[in-house]
């Protein structure tokens, strides 16, 4: 079976599926033989946590409301004890050979489905208890110490990775030297999957819509990053010639992955390109790709998967230290929580948003242009003012910028600004003396983008965020297939806001740099250097190529094509303008 999406990153991956479904909670895989005695004894382990909880809960409730609605939970502990379903799950482990949290998934659907075949209005009602129990089973297989995190730390053949939406929980769980290749029912080309994708060298196709319903885990499946094409189960040949394709194309990219002295275009004007990283071992990964400094790093990612105490100031303190001694002399920008908890799957979730940040409704109201970037943290001091503090301490040990995610006007940066110098007094009181760190601003919301020139007047920097810029300008959510054919970064208006931002800062004599996708791409980010920008930062992987264009070319022949697509008015025009202008891309690398 053939499936085409859109590949965004690319190369070939061969492998055996692991499914991923509904962020990080319902996990699919096969496992290794020798992995069943313990994947028996996560099962037993989740069957008793969860007699523990349940008599918890039922003594609670007795004291709390009276023995009679105690006894509701008899129920669920009968369940919990009846063959059909833990032991069910035991034998699909054995037999099949899949994860405990799959097998009680399936147990679950049997019994369902002969509840559902009973015209029984007692075992009806029983179907909410049923379902509770399975989801508190799987629950505690989650928790649990050595459970599904550990387990993809030991898959047993390279794996592809099939997912609804790839959450960056599960990316922060994966052991990524496993993983060939991974195909996503969501996505577009800026997308986070796609993002980490190119960062971490794994062909990706994203855009599937079901692939994560078609591929049955353990099946054998070809992603190609670079057609968009997904075979499943191919036959033998196939199968040969694109694991010999893989290889050819992963020494391709090694040889391409060479850094040479400081970057000009060809009529010397000086470009520097630095890193968008997302974990702080990837700094490595930026150094090798040659990036002089790290423009963006993503700070919301080490929250995800990891302990609930990563929101503790020491434990960012440590990240944030060891990342700009990692880098120094070259600098490092911070990017303060970017958290948008619909990205965020369960374990953040649980531990640490909607335990104590957030009501279940609050949730449900975040979306994309919700309660993220520096909102969540004006909306949340504490929790901000914890972060600024650890990233002062970091600055005294390497250069560092900080830099406020999602800004939509001046106020905000005003009191966000307060906050910093409360926790620099703070700092001080303690006998630290932390240096004066340079202080800006994403620009990824119209509203800023349009009020450039005020807010250049008070941060010291500005990095334009094109994936959020683009979608909110042209109202087109990234992450939404349906509408991502409409993501358009040629689009006259995307054009237009990039000029009105450079210009305002170049009027204030702040520098300006891009760090959204639309830099690595070879066409656009010659445009973007011939719109007078000279900063990027970019996903390690894209630094290689973007310095081979840079060197190729000429700001004063750009400048001129630039000032002609700001002329036309639509993208059609702008693609045709500038296919006539530079050749087909994939010539420009020629
Ligand atoms: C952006 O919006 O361009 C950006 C770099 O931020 P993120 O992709 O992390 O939202
Ligand atoms: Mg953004």
């Amino acid at each position: 079976m053939r499936l085409n999406g859109l590949g965004v990153s690319p190369g070939i991956g061969v492998g055996r599926a692991l499914v991923v479904t509904r962020g990080s909670s319902n996990l699919r895989f096969r496992i290794a033989e020798r992995r069943i005695p313990k994947e028996l004894e996560r099962l037993d382990a989740a069957r008793v946590r969860s007699r523990t909880q349940l008599e918890h809960i039922k003594k609670r409730i007795a004291s709390a409301a009276g023995a009679e609605h105690a006894y509701l939970f008899d129920a669920q502990l009968l369940m919990l004890d009846d063959p059909m379903l833990v032991s069910r799950a035991a034998s699909i482990v054995c037999e099949e050979r899949v994860n405990a949290e799959w097998a009680v998934q399936r147990a679950l659907d049997e019994i369902a489905a002969v509840f559902n075949d009973v015209e029984d209005p007692y075992l009806h009602e029983r179907k909410g208890d049923l379902h509770d129990v399975a989801g508190r089973l799987r629950m505690n297989l989650r928790d649990e110490k050595g459970g599904a995190r550990d387990l993809l730390q030991d898959l047993d053949t390279p794996c592809v990775l099939v997912a609804d939406e790839l959450t960056p929980s599960v990316v922060a769980q994966l052991d990524w030297t496993r993983i060939r290749g991974f195909a996503t029912d969501a996505g577009s080309r800026t997308y986070h999957t796609a993002i980490l994708a190119r960062s971490l060298g794994v062909p990706a196709v994203v855009g599937l819509h079901d692939v994560s319903t078609r591929i049955p885990p353990g099946a054998s499946v070809i992603v190609d990053g670079e057609t968009g094409e997904v075979i499943i189960e191919p036959d033998p040949m196939q199968r040969l010639q694109a694991e010999a394709r893989a290889t050819l194309l992963r020494a391709q990219v090694e040889t391409v992955r060479t850094t040479d002295g400081p970057l000009e275009t060809r009529d010397g004007i000086r470009i520097s390109l630095q890193a968008n990283i997302e974990r702080s071992d990837d700094v490595e990964t930026a150094i090798a790709a040659g990036a002089e400094g790290i423009g963006l790093y993503r700070s919301e990612f080490m929250l995800v998967g990891g302990p609930p105490d990563m929101a503790a100031e020491d434990e960012q303190y440590h990240v944030y230290r060891q990342l700009v001694e990692k880098m120094a002399p070259r600098v490092v920008t911070i990017r303060t929580f970017d958290i948008d908890e619909r990205q965020l799957a369960r374990p953040l979730v649980d531990a640490a948003l909607d335990a104590r940040w957030f009501s279940d409704q609050d949730r449900e109201r975040a979306g994309h242009a919700g309660l993220r970037g520096i909102r969540f943290g004006l909306a949340q001091p504490a929790i901000f003012k914890t972060q600024l503090r650890a990233l002062l301490r970091a600055a005294m040990h390497g250069p560092m910028r900080i830099m406020f995610p999602f800004v939509s006007s001046l106020h905000e940066v005003r009191t966000a600004r307060l906050l910093l110098d409360e926790c620099r007094t703070e700092l001080r009181a303690r006998g630290l003396e932390p240096p004066d760190v340079p202080v800006g601003i994403m620009i990824e919301v119209p509203s800023a983008a349009f009020t450039a020139s005020l807010l250049a007047r008070e941060v010291s920097f500005f990095t334009i965020g094109t994936n959020d810029l683009i979608q909110y300008t042209l109202a087109v959510d990234r992450t939404d297939d349906r509408v991502s054919n409409r993501y358009e970064p040629l689009h006259p208006a995307v054009l237009r806001l990039l000029r009105q931002v450079r210009r305002g800062a170049i009027r204030e004599g702040i520098p300006v740099s891009v760090c959204g996708e639309m830099a690595s791409d070879p066409v656009l980010l010659r445009l973007l250097i011939g719109c007078g920008l000279t900063e990027f930062s970019m996903t390690p992987g894209a630094i290689a190529i973007a310095r081979r264009v840079v060197r190729e070319t000429h700001v004063g022949e750009m400048a001129r094509v630039a000032a002609r697509v700001l002329t036309l008015g639509t993208v059609d025009e702008i693609e045709h303008y500038l296919r006539g202008a530079f050749g087909h891309p994939e010539e420009m690398l020629k």
